[in-house]
């Protein structure tokens, strides 16, 4: 079966949503359980705002060693404890088969896999091993570190393979090198491409590990609404400046209430004439554009026999910078961003010089 056929079977976790006109999931909780009380105060808080599922790490994968690497096993009496005070749901993060039964065993209902584990197919599919004996566990799969959809489709395929089909996608960004904005850069058209690829399946945003600080929690969250996804999966904790893990973008219990007043929530889809109107000038765009990039690639495939009979190189750097700065100029003069012009144009060239590759190779 392909890796689609299975995963659209599989059915959405709708079931978490807070609130009664609410159409998305929130898991929240802090990054680690530290302590007992640090624990069931913050479920507490959390279920008093209405959070119906409770997220905590037991097992943490830190970069660097020598540093708390998470209560382990013993916090799993807590979460239990919060099940019986709250209500809510549990849900932690796994990464061995030990980690799995433990947790399942010990009435968790929610694992996910963290982006570290993602990367790896052998832990991966050693997790969906142990799965097998717990069907009816909801399974949550973050996005791999590194910006690779195939590796996060095939996570996500591996657990649906034992026979879960409860299963969620967790979008919390793709490390990079050096200093950015965000801890993990979003690089959203990797979750847009997943949502298209698997439409039935329920995509969160974590703005936590996204962003990395609580100022950017808002923004990050708002903006995954807007694109369509289905809930968030949040770093809460009740004393988050004391916090062992992931200090900087933890956010109290009262904060995230605020954010959840201040979110707003857009209509799925508004089919109005008006609307209607616009998508096909949009499609007319569109087909204009395929039509003059197909003509471009022409010409583009003449100067490559031009420079094949001419014994010339096929990359001209002048030529190409000037191209660039030319059309970022006329693209400024329109009023468009010169990193958005850039970018086609790099892509635009770079199947230029294929396409006279192909035919200095070729022909
Ligand atoms: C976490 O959610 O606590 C965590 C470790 O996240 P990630 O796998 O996204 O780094
Ligand atoms: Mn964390």
């Amino acid at each position: 079966m392909m890796a689609s056929d299975i995963l659209n079977s599989i059915s959405s976790i709708s079931d978490l949503f807070i609130g009664e006109n609410t159409t998305y999931n929130v898991i929240a909780g802090p990054c680690s359980a530290e302590t007992e009380k640090q624990t069931i105060e913050t479920a507490i808080e959390l279920q008093k705002i209405g959070v119906k599922v409770f997220r905590a790490g037991l097992w943490k994968p830190r970069t660097r060693p020598n540093v708390f690497e998470g209560v382990g096993n013993k916090g799993l009496q807590w979460l239990r404890e919060v099940k019986q005070l709250t209500g809510m749901q549990l849900a932690t993060e796994v990464a061995t088969r030990e980690h799995v039964a433990a947790a399942l065993d010990s009435g968790v209902d929610i694992v996910w896999i963290g982006a570290r584990t993602c990367t790896n197919p052998f832990a991966v599919q050693e997790i969906a091993d142990v799965l097998r004996n717990y069907p009816e566990t909801t399974v949550l799969v973050k996005n791999p570190v590194n910006p690779d959809i195939e590796l996060w489709i095939g996570a996500l395929q591996r657990i649906a393979n034992s026979g879960i089909n409860r299963i969620g996608a967790i979008h919390r960004g793709f490390s990079s090198y050096g200093n950015h904005i965000y801890r993990n850069t979003p690089q959203w058209r990797i979750a847009i491409e997943l949502h298209r690829r698997l439409p039935n399946l329920s995509i969160l945003c974590d703005p936590s590990h996204m962003g990395g600080s609580r100022d950017l929690i808002t923004p990050l969250s708002q903006q995954s609404l807007d694109m369509g996804f289905n809930g968030l999966f949040i770093e809460v904790h009740c004393n988050p400046e004391k916090a062992l893990s992931d200090s900087e973008q933890q956010i109290t219990p009262a904060e995230l209430k605020s954010l959840l007043n201040t979110l707003i929530i857009r209509r799925k889809q508004q089919s109005t004439d008006n609307l209607q109107s616009l998508r096909l000038q949009i499609d007319q765009c569109d087909n204009e554009l395929i039509e003059i990039l197909s003509k471009r690639m022409a010409i583009s495939r003449e100067i490559g026999t031009f420079k094949k009979e001419h014994d010339m190189q096929i990359v001209q750097t002048d030529r190409y910078d000037e191209i660039l700065r030319r059309r970022v100029a006329q693209a400024q003069e329109m009023e468009m961003s010169s990193t958005f012009i850039k970018s086609i144009m790099s892509v635009i060239h770079e199947e230029s010089v294929r396409q006279q590759l192909d035919i200095l190779n070729n022909q």
